[in-house]
């Protein structure tokens, strides 16, 4: 049962005439109702009275021993219910396609593959263990070789005679490195993104059938039932969007992390700029770092300079550097065009009637950024404000004085296009996306201290990332690429890791800092809720690290704990769970 009171097996009879349904879907009776049930195997203790199957609904097993394993192993590390984690590693069954026969796989394309792997330190030994080997690597690709560097693992993998999984963090657009791959190994390979449900699960069971020795999807690609899984690829793997947000709230890295522990297959963490949890699993030992001579990084590495930020998030330095590109792109967090600071008509500060948040003019309309409502003045009712400019709107705007090209603005992951040459683009975050090798003569953060300070976790090297591939778009410095960055702190150290193209700079210090706030990476945190009484309850364990707070009968806990403490946590949580203290538990929560 779905549910972490209910989290254990319940004994029934199979129908007569079926040996072994391991795997499969039945509907058994269950308290005067019909459910739906995973056969897990055979009872070990049969109790007196056993109510028999109604049905078995599938025709193939929808989990196999190996995913069965990886269930368990997510039950645990997300405190979930068994039920929710084999639930989210097949897709939802459509009966029809269960009888309808796989077709033949054709022979293997042996594509083209440039070499960039062999070169770097550590490279060869993650090729030999693609081809027939295990562990983990993090991988840093030289900028523009993302697609390259996946490649040739995929290409190493299937020498040996497995088969490969990438999975990418988003579908709109699909990233450069996915297209590349799907392109390179045509029919062998299969598009698991998006689709109707007919579609997926019939990709899926030609997958589990041995139909392709390639698939490439975003999350739920992570479970791609291969034949003899030899390599599992994260690309980007610090993007958010590898993280599911409803239970069992895996993350594709840790799941990738798993698989080859129990499938002896190889896990990349891939990325211009890691996760601290990617790092910090390279520092306990556990992943190996690959990445390119430190000086032919540099060759390949823009060069970085800072400013100190002037009016509007611009500076002279920025309307120098602008006048004279062809092909930039300025990367900016804040949208619309200013911010409204007081009410016209009397005086008073501007903020929303109906939540108090900040009001903005976006799209020539003033509304609260925080519920979107149409701005009004608590006050007087006042509909105009005084704007203080800035944003990605003011910036297009501006730039456009600046420049005869055309000057674009994106915001919209959905949206996003490659920056064109001989223009200026103006964007959010949303913009930076894997679109292969781009070239720009300039590339510009302009408000990189607030990018870095927003709230959450890891929101300083979710921004250090972007600036990372944005930075990439730039050029080596040899050939005029040029990043200005504009901050009031060039000493900060995700500054002084886009300045050295050097995240790991940034790391050093971003451990220490996460260690002082109770939250170093690589230990689950997890947000439980229940009523009085749960801090207490949960405190009585050893966390290494717990904030609650209450809110009327509510009490909510943010808990950290060491990775070997993870069973302690989950059986005590099901104990509360049972008593009615905790009702809800989510991992890896997003603040
Ligand atoms: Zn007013
Ligand atoms: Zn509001």
């Amino acid at each position: 049962m779905p549910r972490l009171e209910l989290d254990r097996p319940f004994t029934y009879r199979l129908p007569e005439g079926v040996p072994d349904a391991r795997g499969h879907l039945v509907s058994v009776p269950f308290h005067g109702r019909t459910v739906h049930g995973y056969v897990l195997g055979p009872a070990a203790e049969v109790p007196d009275r056993v109510l028999p199957v109604r049905r078995v609904l599938s025709n193939v097993p929808v989990v196999d021993a190996t995913g069965l394993d990886l269930a368990r192993w997510m039950a645990e590390r997300y405190v979930v219910p068994l039920a929710t984690a084999i639930a989210a590693i097949h897709p939802p069954r459509v009966a029809g396609e269960e009888a309808r026969e796989v077709t033949e796989a054709g022979p293997t394309p042996q594509p083209r593959v440039p070499s960039v792997l062999g070169e770097f330190e550590r490279g060869p030994d993650l090729l030999r263990a693609a081809r027939d080997g295990e562990g983990v690597f993090l991988v840093r690709p030289l900028p523009g070789e993302e697609g390259a560097a996946c490649l040739e693992a995929v290409q190493a993998c299937l020498y040996g005679g497995r088969e490969a999984v990438v999975v990418v963090p988003e579908s709109e657009p699909l990233p450069a490195t996915a297209r590349m791959v799907l392109e390179a190994y045509g029919d062998a390979a299969v598009s698991f993104v998006g689709g109707e449900p007919r579609d997926r699960y019939r990709a899926w069971l030609d997958m589990r059938a041995g139909r392709y020795r390639v698939v490439v999807g975003t999350r739920p690609a992570v479970f791609g039932p291969v034949r003899r899984l030899g390599l599992v690829w994260i690309h980007r793997e610090v993007h958010p969007a590898h993280r599911e947000e409803r239970a069992p709230y895996y993350r594709t890295r840790d799941v990738a992390m798993a698989r080859a522990r129990l499938e002896g297959a190889v896990a990349v963490l891939a990325g211009l700029s890691p996760s601290g949890d990617a790092v910090a699993a390279a520092d306990r030992g556990e992943a190996t770092v690959v990445r390119a001579p430190r000086t032919r990084e540099r060759q390949r590495a823009p060069l970085v300079e800072t400013v100190t930020p002037e009016h509007e998030d611009r500076s002279r330095r920025l309307t120098e550097l602008l006048r004279s590109a062809r092909g930039a792109f300025l990367l900016l967090s804040r949208r619309g065009y200013g911010v409204a600071r007081i009410c016209r008509a009397c005086g008073e500060p501007a903020r929303c009637a109906a939540c108090g948040g900040t009001v903005v003019l976006r799209g020539g309309r003033a509304a609260c950024t925080v519920c979107g409502a149409a701005a009004v003045c608590p006050s007087c009712g006042g509909t105009s404000f005084g704007i203080e400019r800035g944003g990605t709107e003011r910036l297009q705007e501006w730039a456009a004085q600046l420049t005869e090209d055309p000057v674009l603005r994106v915001e919209e992951g959905a949206l996003a296009v490659p920056p064109p040459p001989a223009s200026v683009t103006v964007g959010t975050a949303a913009e930076v996306k894997d679109f292969g090798p781009v070239r720009l003569d300039l590339v510009a953060v302009l408000d990189a201290d607030r990018a870095r300070r927003r709230a959450g976790i890891t929101a300083a090297e979710q921004s250090l990332a972007t600036w990372h591939e944005a930075a990439a778009w730039a050029g080596p410095r040899a050939e005029g690429g040029r990043v200005l960055v504009q901050t009031r702190d060039p000493g900060d150290p995700a500054i002084q890791a886009l300045v050295r193209w050097d995240p790991w700079h940034f790391h050093r210090a971003e451990r220490r800092r996460r260690e002082e706030a109770g939250f170093p990476p690589g230990y689950p945190i997890f947000r439980v809720t229940g009523r009085e009484g749960l801090a207490d309850a949960l405190g009585a364990l050893p966390p290494t690290h717990l904030l609650s707070s209450g809110a009327g009968n509510e009490t909510v806990c943010l808990v950290t704990l060491r990775p070997q403490e993870l069973p302690l946590f989950r059986a005590r949580v099901l104990e509360l769970v049972g008593a009615g203290v905790a009702t809800r538990v989510e991992a890896e929560p997003q603040p």
